[in-house]
């Protein structure tokens, strides 16, 4: 069964998408830290935002309220 990221959206359907590999976790490969906890709010909004950058060419500013906007549909960061 295909799972949703629960921090980025991600669709996770293999178990190398998520963290640790492991399909148990609510969360993906991308969002987690190297000894498999979940990046916090603000570490999340600072890769998104470099994404965004990356990939929509807009600048740092722009990127990051983009990104909140994103992450405010998520329900890692819903409060
Ligand atoms: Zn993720």
């Amino acid at each position: 069964m295909m799972k949703i990221c629960i921090a980025c959206g991600m669709p996770m359907e293999n178990p190398a998408d998520f963290a640790m590999g492991d399909p148990d976790k609510d969360f993906c490969v991308h969002c987690a830290r190297q000894d498999g906890t979940m990046q916090s709010y603000e570490e999340k909004l600072d890769s998104l935002a470099n994404f965004i950058v990356r990939t929509q060419g807009l600048d740092k500013q722009a990127a990051r309220d983009a990104a909140k906007g994103m992450m405010a549909q998520l329900p890692a960061w819903k409060k």
